[in-house]
Order: C-alpha cells, then sequence, then structure tokens
C-alpha cells in the first residue's frame, strides 16, 4: 500500500495531521469492528483499515499543529487491543484421504490448493491512488444525494474516492476485490499409525515450489479397507473364507495383510489365527499390534458324484466295528444319547 492509497483507506488528504489518523481510524473501527459490523465484508475492510493506519503510523505522523488541545482524542491505553498488529494467517484446513496401508506404513502425500489472498499489488484496497482531486466530488469527498424526486438531499460519501477526495481507479489486478486467488501445492510426510481424525499440522514454510501462503492444517481420513477392520488398539481383524476340505486338511494358504500376502498354516480345530506384529502401530510410530485372521470354512454347497463318494469313505472310515465311532469323544456322546433315549422312551409310557 502505497501512503497515499493508506490515506485514502481512512478517508483522508495524504497531509492529515496524526491527530486526524487516529480520530479517523477510531471512527471506522467503531463502524467496521466485526464484533458490531456483521455485513460480509466487515473483516476484511477491518483489516485494511487497520493496515493503513500501520502503514501511516509506521511512515512517521505529520505533526499535529494543535498539540497543545486536550489529549481527549488521542487513543486511550485501555483501547490497546484495538491496536492494529500485523494479522497472523490462520492455517488452511485440509483434509487427506489414507489407505490403511498408507496409514500404518507412513507416506508422502501431494496437496494440491487454492487459497485467496490479499491483492499484493493494491495490498486490499481493491483500488490504487492515481493523484489530484476526485473528479465525482472535486475533492470534497462528499457528494448531494439525490432522492426519488431527483431533489438534493443531504450529503453521502463519494463511491469513487470512498470519501477521500483523492483520484482513484480499481485495481487492475483485482478487479477491486483486494483479494487474489493463489494456487499452492506441497508434499507432506504422512508418519506411521496416524488415526481417523488426527490432526497434522504443516509449517507452510518450509514447502518447496509452490508454498501455500500459510500453515496447513490436516485432518487425517482413513478410507474403508475392503478386507480389514481396525480396533482402537491397532489390531487388525480380517475375515477370510476357505476352502472347508483344505481347512480340513491342515493346509497352508495365503491371507491378506497390511504388510502383503502372508502364509497361514490351518488347523481344523481353529478358526481363529493371531500374526503378531502384522497389525496396524499400536500407537503414532509405536510397534505393530497384531493382525487377527478369522477364517470361514467355505464347502460346496452342492456335492458332485465323485465328492459323495469319497465322502462316504471318509464316514466310514470315522465307524469302527458295529458302527460305533472311532474317536472316543463321539464314543462317549453316542452312549449319553442312547442312554436318555431310553429314559425318555418311558417316561412318554407313563403318561
Ligand atoms: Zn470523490
Ligand atoms: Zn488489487
Amino acid at each position: 500500500m502505497t501512503n497515499d492509497n493508506a490515506f485514502s483507506e481512512l478517508g483522508l488528504g495524504s497531509d492529515a495531521t496524526e491527530r486526524e489518523v487516529k480520530a479517523a481510524w477510531r471512527r471506522l473501527v467503531s463502524q467496521w469492528h466485526p464484533d458490531r459490523n456483521s455485513s460480509a465484508d466487515a473483516v476484511a475492510r477491518m483489516q485494511r483499515i487497520n493496515r493503513a493506519f500501520e502503514e501511516i503510523r509506521n511512515a512517521g505522523f505529520r505533526a499535529s499543529p494543535e498539540v497543545a488541545d486536550p489529549p481527549v482524542d488521542e487513543p486511550a491505553e485501555t483501547q490497546a487491543e484495538e491496536e492494529p498488529t500485523e494479522p497472523r494467517r490462520r492455517p488452511i484446513q485440509r483434509k487427506v484421504k489414507l489407505t490403511l496401508e498408507e496409514a500404518a506404513s507412513g507416506c508422502i502425500k501431494a496437496l494440491r490448493g487454492r487459497t485467496t489472498l490479499t491483492c499484493a499489488t493494491c495490498d486490499g484496497a481493491g483500488h490504487q491512488v492515481l493523484g489530484g482531486n476526485c473528479t465525482h466530488c472535486g475533492g470534497s469527498g462528499a457528494i448531494a444525494k439525490r432522492n426519488f424526486f431527483g431533489w438534493p438531499g443531504g450529503m453521502t460519501e463519494c463511491a469513487a474516492c470512498h470519501g477521500g477526495g483523492i483520484a482513484q481507479r480499481t485495481c487492475p489486478d483485482c478487479q477491486g476485490a483486494g483479494t487474489q486467488v493463489r494456487a499452492y501445492q506441497l508434499k507432506v510426510r504422512i508418519p506411521p499409525g496416524v488415526r481417523q481424525g488426527d490432526l497434522l499440522h504443516v509449517d507452510g514454510r518450509r514447502a518447496r515450489g509452490n508454498p501455500p501462503p500459510a500453515d496447513l492444517e490436516i485432518r487425517v481420513e482413513l478410507l474403508a479397507h475392503e478386507f480389514f477392520e481396525l480396533d482402537e488398539d491397532g489390531t487388525i481383524r480380517c475375515e477370510v473364507p476357505v476352502d472347508g476340505f483344505a481347512w480340513i486338511a491342515n493346509r497352508t494358504i495365503d491371507v491378506p495383510t497390511l504388510m502383503g500376502l502372508k502364509q497361514v498354516a490351518l488347523r481344523r480345530d481353529r478358526l481363529s489365527y493371531s500374526l503378531p506384529g502384522l497389525g496396524f502401530p499400536a500407537k503414532r510410530r509405536g510397534a505393530n499390534a497384531d493382525h487377527i485372521v478369522i477364517v470361514k470354512p467355505v464347502f460346496p454347497e452342492a456335492l458332485t458324484a465323485e465328492q459323495e463318494h469319497l465322502l462316504s469313505h471318509l464316514i466310514a472310515s470315522a465307524s469302527g466295528e458295529g458302527g460305533e465311532p472311532t474317536d472316543k469323544r463321539l464314543r462317549a456322546w453316542s452312549r449319553k444319547q442312547r442312554a436318555w433315549a431310553r429314559g425318555a422312551g418311558r417316561a412318554s409310557k407313563e403318561q
């Protein structure tokens, strides 16, 4: 912002004194402070007012001729919190979507985005001071208001010079918006073990190439996985359908884990298998929890003639002399069931 621009932002000529600058600034602050002004551009206008004030102050105030005046117009100490300070840019809020595999091992993500910046050409004012008197108001900063019938009805601030009286033009780089849209691009390193909803803070100044104009606050979103469920403690659960015959035969099968395919030796007496250290990190950058495989044995819905034949053989092979099961657990059950059936038979006759 040139100094003339700064004065004009406060609606002043460039020869305004310290007292006039402070008075104008206070008047505009009370008018545009977002606490008091709900219009959409109050925040932006407030920032411009503060920047203008700071610009003039930094350049050195013109001495007020009436220095001996009582200090009623001087900003009081209690207004210190309204003293303009360079507004710190808030971090840019972003989301990053990660697969469980990416989140487990950590990864590098390229992020692109757009952000709205204060226009550098006009420093957010939306206009540039051309110098000389405003041709619309002749330099007075005010024009006669006309009512519905075209009759004069008081004065209103000149829109062409925003009441400053100095000729201006709309900023050609932002078309008067005071802002410009800028694209940014950066690579972000995601540490291993981030979880849903985690916030990662990225220092925007460290980005190379096309850095963002502020820091980034990145919220992690974990994508639902086709196979895996993630527990709070980092345990991964995965249901795997297996060939029922292979399961009975204690065969070894491939199962998916976060680290790729791993072999599991099936046992016909087990449906759940734990693979230590192949789960998700228990905590960020920590050791991995376990991977739990739950097998779902699948048998043919319809048997072929050959399968019927082979199964008959299998069943026969499990029976000894007189059709008694060879397995002692089945023999014990079979005896108990016969005894129970005899008792139940008596009971039904007595009724
Ligand atoms: Zn004007
Ligand atoms: Zn501009």
